[in-house]
């Protein structure tokens, strides 16, 4: 039986303390129990309990500072706290079409290797698809001699309509199947935890931590590649829905009964701004055989290609409209247009930043900035990593809790 002082409630006030002061840790890379104490306005005591459970579970180590006047005086050097690199070996994901980029980093997020496989089949059965994460993951450890039995986590972005929270995908382009329940076979198929989640959240994770979302509190990220996603932080967490099933900003409508989507319902964004999108209007125009991605309209468009340049400016002025929505109803601090691989001149042209200046309502104050980010192919999978090191971080703090429970 619990004891009063470890009642559920203090169990969970105990875990969430623990967890604020790894989070400060690894925010600022190495840092004093005092300084620690003083940012999260919290008393010494309760950061000295939280940092020694967090060093007897491995996760945060201690290491001499420089010696600071008040120390000195006291004849030695500042003790500070900093996580341990090496405690911990995740697995960040990213599921595209036609590869499975894997990123493995330390506890830290330091990267330790990466690895691209290439994928046969663009979708897969919910069984194929956790085996072939595995072998993409055997073929990632291989490369610095270790076992997928070393990982502590791994996490899976893919497109689509995750319940994260769950592990359940309601729908991916993907997978062949509708409604997933990916816990169990997660379990069965892989020796460590899994997460899945929508890749775009993934992205938006990836720019709080390390990228353009640096320090902002609220904005929004707007993935285009095969699809068009988006990742909404809102005070400082992102917000995924009810169901995990908000943020989808390509399945916005944008026209009555209009072009099919991929979703299968029709006038969504992206079925006139995904790649397939505008692929697929070049080829009902004929130009099929020289097109395999969206460079190549640009090419055709800048040689003078009247029809390519066409289809560009239809995208371009889809988005604006969509843009001009995300403003409408969120007034972010900053939107992220966030890409890889592709180009996206034609979505932050002269003329879609009209539109979008159009169709916002009008009030005396500047438009959100609107930046533009374009990733290399690993940037998907270090959010996905990101996502992995704050889920094994709870697990651990977790089984701490459970350790300690009498
Ligand atoms: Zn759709």
């Amino acid at each position: 039986m619990l004891k009063s002082k470890d009642s559920p409630n203090s169990l969970d006030q105990r875990n969430a303390t623990r967890l604020r002061v790894l989070e400060h840790i690894r925010t600022r890379g190495s840092i004093s129990r005092t300084d620690i104490a003083s940012a999260l306005q919290t008393s010494p005591a309760t950061v000295t309990a939280a940092t020694a459970d967090l060093i007897a579970a491995g996760l945060v180590k201690e290491t001499e500072g420089e010696t600071s006047a008040k120390s000195a005086k006291r004849g030695r050097p500042r003790v500070l706290l900093q996580l341990d690199g090496r405690s911990h070996l995740v697995a960040g994901l990213k599921v595209a079409r036609h590869v499975i980029s894997v990123l493995l980093v330390d506890f830290e997020g330091n990267e330790v290797t990466s690895h691209m496989h290439q994928l046969k089949d663009v979708q897969m059965t919910p069984v194929a698809f956790v085996a072939t994460v595995r072998l993409a993951l055997e073929e990632a450890c291989d490369r610095i001699n270790g076992s997928i039995q070393q990982l502590a986590g791994v996490s899976i972005g893919i497109a689509g309509l995750v319940d994260a929270k769950r592990n359940f995908v309601h729908w991916s382009s993907s997978i062949t199947d509708r409604n997933v329940d990916f816990s169990y076979l997660f379990s069965e198929g892989l020796p460590c935890p899994t997460f899945v989640e929508n890749d775009a959240n993934l992205v938006a994770k990836a720019e709080q931590l390390f990228g353009q979302g640096k320090g902002l509190k609220n904005f929004l990220v707007v993935t285009i590649e095969h699809g068009v996603g988006l990742g909404i932080v809102l005070d400082g967490k992102l917000y995924r829905g009810e169901r995990g099933c908000g943020a989808e900003f390509g399945h916005a409508k944008v026209q009555l009964d209009g072009a099919l989507c991929q979703c299968g319902q029709r006038g969504c964004l992206e079925a006139y701004v995904g790649d397939y999108a505008l692929l697929r209007e070049m080829t009902v125009t004929g130009h099929s055989s020289e097109m395999a991605n969206v460079s190549d309209i640009h090419v055709q468009a800048n040689s003078g290609d009247q029809r390519a340049a066409s289809v560009l400016a239809r995208a371009g002025q889809m988005f604006g409209l969509g843009v001009s929505n995300l403003i409408n109803l969120f007034d972010p601090e900053c939107i992220i247009l966030s890409g890889a691989q592709m180009s996206m001149e034609h979505l932050c042209s002269e003329d879609v930043m009209n539109r979008i200046k159009n169709g916002v309502v009008n009030v005396d104050a500047p438009l959100p900035e609107i930046k533009i980010h374009q990733w290399g192919d690993l940037m998907w999978s270090k959010g996905a990593a990101a996502y992995g090191i704050e889920q094994v971080s709870i697990l651990k703090v977790q089984e701490l809790a459970v350790q300690h429970a009498p």
